[in-house]
């Protein structure tokens, strides 16, 4: 008899697992229908040794010191800070853009202040910002937006940029001083032996059964459990009886070249040029040494495991539908990037799983064993975490 039958190994599963089993003295079982823990962010050596990402790269940043100090108890870090290059006209210049991109693409010589009166001479005034084509053309004029984003998006997504919601391109800064990092979180690393290091880490518990390559509907009357955390496809779960929420897809293609590096930097894009949307290459994100080098290109695809969810006004409509019966599902909680049909990155997919987490322990009628509750409370340190093995 289970607690809980957690469905998906990824962050939300891995996450909601550990802290029911650790923290609340829960029993727990999850299963994957892959046959690996860690969902989208797993990693492992491939046949020449070196260290990928198999769903191509995941780099972690956040904000959040809880989300920080919480995945620190399953892995220690090296520093990283990301930064991607794309391939416009010939060159090789910064995204997001900034000074140099401006300078570089156009051979000016502008200073800050000057790139802010270039932009305001080109941004197209918008009285509101709905779309991902508003968000660019309102802060950086129609030419930037053509040379860095429309055909990156189109081959992304699918679809024009002025189709998809702001949220989607509104990942990306527009900066007016050099800095040259993709990212500008407080908090930038990587974990040092990688993603699925954590993972096993985290998921090292007595109270916990991993069930690997098993669908957890053809399990789930077999097995005997209290309650069910889903973290995979929200539309799936309900038997799409609202109609398909659509998900984008990638087919990742991943090479090993017989140089000791390829790229000067971790991920080159390529908006106007080729299929693909953009190369990786790991080594530079995982500081492995090695003579030869790992790469992955992303051909995106509407066919295909489930990525990313498509952020537009009638898929926020049609989840609201599933979001609805799954509130009044008792007994099931929904989680993640896929159980939430959110565009979430790890950082927020940890947290958003600590908060479901402090929500079913605080539920009336939510048991916990006496000797647990001083490790109880979600975020705090683990007084009570056992050898790590890192
Ligand atoms: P997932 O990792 O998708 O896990 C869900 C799991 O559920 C899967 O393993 C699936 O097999 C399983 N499952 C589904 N249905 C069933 C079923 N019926 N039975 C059994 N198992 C099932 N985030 C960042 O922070 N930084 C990045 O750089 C970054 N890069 C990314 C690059 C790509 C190409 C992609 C696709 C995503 C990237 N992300 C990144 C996002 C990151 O992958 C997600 O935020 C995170 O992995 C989501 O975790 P999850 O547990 O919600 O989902
Ligand atoms: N984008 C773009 N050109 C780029 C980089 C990003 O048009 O060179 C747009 C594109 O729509 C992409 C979105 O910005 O899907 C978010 O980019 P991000 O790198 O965050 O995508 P992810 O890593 O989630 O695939």
């Amino acid at each position: 008899m289970f607690d809980y039958l957690v469905v998906g190994a990824g962050f939300a599963g891995s996450v909601v697992s550990e802290r029911l089993a650790r923290g609340f003295g829960k029993k727990i079982l999850i299963v994957d229908r892959r046959n690996h823990i860690g969902g989208n962010a797993y990693d492992h050596h491939n046949e020449d040794g070196i260290l990928v990402h198999r769903y191509g790269p995941h780099i972690f940043h956040t904000n959040s010191e809880q989300v920080y100090q919480y995945l620190s108890h399953f892995t220690a870090w090296r520093p990283y800070e990301h930064r991607v290059l794309a391939s416009v006209d010939g060159k090789l210049v910064p995204i997001p853009i900034n000074l140099d991109t401006v300078n570089l693409l156009y051979g000016l010589n502008l200073t800050s202040e000057e790139l802010e009166t270039f932009f305001a001479a080109r941004a197209e005034a918008r009285s509101a910002i709905r779309t991902s084509e508003d968000v660019v053309v309102s802060k950086v004029g129609r030419d930037l937006y053509e040379k860095m984003f429309r055909n990156y998006t189109r081959k992304q997504w699918g679809r024009d940029p002025s189709e998809l919601d702001a949220q989607v391109t509104a990942r990306i800064p527009v900066r007016t001083n050099r800095d040259g990092r993709y990212f500008t979180d407080r908090f930038q690393v990587m974990p040092k032996h990688g993603y699925t290091r954590l993972f096993q880490n985290m998921l090292d518990h007595p109270n916990i059964t991993i069930a690997l390559g098993v669908d957890y509907r053809d399990v789930v009357h077999d097995i005997e459990f209290s309650e069910l955390i889903y973290s995979g496809p929200i539309d799936e779960y309900f038997d799409f009886r609202y109609g398909e929420l659509p998900y984008r897809s990638l087919r990742f293609q991943h090479e090993t070249v017989n140089v000791e590096y390829l790229q000067p930097v971790a991920v080159i894009n390529y908006p106007n040029e080729h299929a693909y949307t953009r190369v990786t290459e790991f080594k530079h994100l995982t500081g492995q040494v090695h003579r030869r080098t790992g790469i992955v290109y992303e051909h995106p695809s509407s066919s295909g495991d489930p990525y990313y969810p498509v952020p537009t006004p009638e898929n926020a409509a049609l989840y609201k539908q599933y979001a609805a019966v799954a509130a009044v599902t008792k007994g099931v909680h929904f989680v993640g990037r896929l159980g939430t049909y959110r565009y979430y990155n790890m950082d927020q997919v940890v947290a958003q799983a600590l908060t479901l987490c402090k929500q079913i322990t605080a539920a009336p009628g939510f048991e916990y064993p006496k000797a647990a509750a001083a490790a109880a409370s979600v975020g705090q340190r683990i007084s009570a975490v056992p050898a790590l093995g890192i």
